[in-house]
């Protein structure tokens, strides 16, 4: 389990008389991609009901909240920065007035021109109001020359560059959005005689809707009273995230179309394929590395063992009564158990390295429980550079595989063997066209190369 913060998480329901609640389940589904803030703005029509706030799903609904959420369509987001602070300004749905008419943007992504976008629309005027990527769609619309808001919005989108999976609030309906590239999933079902969209499947399955499909790279599903209508944005390079499959999304998603779980499966198989190395047992790194551990493990007959626990109740609630190491503070969350790993040559499964001090004091903690030889699979190959498409990888500078050679790394985190998947063996094992990945993080390939994107705090003061 790596530490990579994951983006945000988006969802929209229409024609319900529960939206807050299915919006609320929904987004306590999509909790893994975002925990510093959380929002759901709903609308009956006339009126619009909103309710945010810094912190988790339940943390900011405590009791009786929700039911102050009265409308029959809304949308919701749960937030991980990736353009703007952590600041309760920055919390989203990002809500404003246009002609005396409520509007309301949910994103997950990080829209690459931003910068420039920005720096025109202020030129000309616009003041805003937080320092998130998001407002700039909302600017763009207003000054957009189209008459009906439908192409106002379609005018706005053609000028955006990057990640946007958007789900948006008018007055009438609720529009999702994707963009041309198709970096991030976005799925749409039905409920009862509704419509619900969000981020990964997964927040269908509490709210008893039902999975109809992922939208197709650059549509605009408009959902309204008279069913739903797709446009298209002109087309681009399919270019969608892998590290989805790999470690964001969650293993009961299917997104872009495709089962996670099983993607993380194929990954274990073919890196069982390619690992040099064997050992009595394999353990995952829990939760993310199991379902690789899984297929490896089965792959090549070796017995899969949870040779780590992970302590499931502390999260952000964890606070440090003293001051602790950071040893401890990796073992408090993952604890290895001795009598499993003592004295055996195992094979850990991780999904990814990134900082490498994590690893380092996981391996340390086997060796000390008694494991004789460590020898690390990782289910992805290096990664090497940032992320301009809304996942918050930290600069070249601090990636280890992009500072280090393989020998150096195996020393560094200190393993006996260290082997990752190969770029061929990833993308062959996902179930979808190989060409139409983003691998950016490991190739240095980037599908948008005129990115101005400047950090997560570029807008900050
Ligand atoms: S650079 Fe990596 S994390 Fe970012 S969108 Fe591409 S594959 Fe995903």
């Amino acid at each position: 389990m790596s530490f990579i913060k994951e983006n945000c998480g988006i969802a929209g329901v229409y024609n319900n008389k529960h939206s807050a609640e299915i919006l609320y389940l929904s987004l306590f589904s999509l909790q893994h991609r975002g925990q510093e803030s959380c929002g759901i703005v709903v609308c009956d029509g006339k009126t619009v009901n909103i309710k945010k706030g810094m912190g988790t799903v339940s943390e900011v609904f405590k009791d009786g909240t929700l039911s102050s959420l009265k409308g029959s369509f809304g949308i919701g987001h749960v937030r991980y920065s990736t353009t703007g602070s952590s600041s309760s300004k920055n919390i989203q749905p990002f809500f404003s007035e246009y002609s005396g008419k409520p509007y309301a943007i949910a994103h997950n992504g990080n829209i690459v021109n931003s910068h420039l976008l920005r720096e025109k629309l202020e030129k000309r005027g616009s003041i805003f109001q937080t320092t998130l990527d998001t407002e700039i769609l909302m600017h763009l619309i207003t000054i957009s020359k189209k008459i009906k808001f439908k192409d106002k919005l379609l005018d706005a989108l053609s000028k955006l560059k990057g990640a946007f999976a958007f789900v948006i609030l008018t007055p009438d309906e609720i529009i999702g959005v994707k963009d041309p590239w198709d970096f991030r999933p976005l799925c749409l079902g039905k409920i009862k005689n509704g419509y619900i969209v969000a981020s990964e499947s997964c927040a269908f399955d509490l709210t008893g809707a039902r999975y109809i499909r992922e939208l197709s790279p650059g549509e605009v599903v408009f959902i309204n009273k008279d069913g739903i209508e797709s446009v298209h944005l002109p087309q681009k390079k399919i270019s969608r995230c892998i590290f989805e499959f790999i470690y964001f999304a969650r293993p009961d998603s299917n997104i872009f179309g495709a089962s996670v779980y099983n993607a993380r499966k194929n990954l274990g198989e073919k890196l069982a394929e390619e690992f040099p190395y064997s050992g009595d047992i394999v353990v995952p790194i829990p939760d993310s590395g199991s379902i690789a551990a899984l297929g490896f493990s089965q792959k090549r007959g070796i017995p899969f063992e949870m040779g780590i626990v992970r302590n499931h109740y502390i999260g952000r609630t964890f606070i440090q009564p003293f001051q602790i190491s950071r040893e401890v503070g990796v073992k408090v969350k993952l604890n290895p158990i001795r009598n499993v790993i003592k004295g055996k040559d195992i094979i850990v499964v991780e999904d990814s390295i990134v900082r490498g001090t994590t690893s380092r004091l996981r391996i340390k903690s086997l060796r000390d429980a008694g494991a004789k030889r460590i020898f690390m699979a990782v289910s992805c190959p290096p990664i090497k550079y940032p992320c301009f498409y809304g996942i918050d990888f930290p600069s070249r500078k601090e990636l280890i595989a992009a500072r280090y050679s393989l020998n150096h790394i195996v020393k560094e985190i200190g393993v006996d063997g260290l082997y990752y998947l190969s770029l061929d063996g990833m993308l062959s094992s996902i179930g979808l066209p190989e060409e139409e990945f983003c691998t950016a993080c490991f190739t240095g390939k980037y599908v948008i190369k005129d990115s101005h994107f400047e950090g997560k705090e570029q807008f900050e003061l």
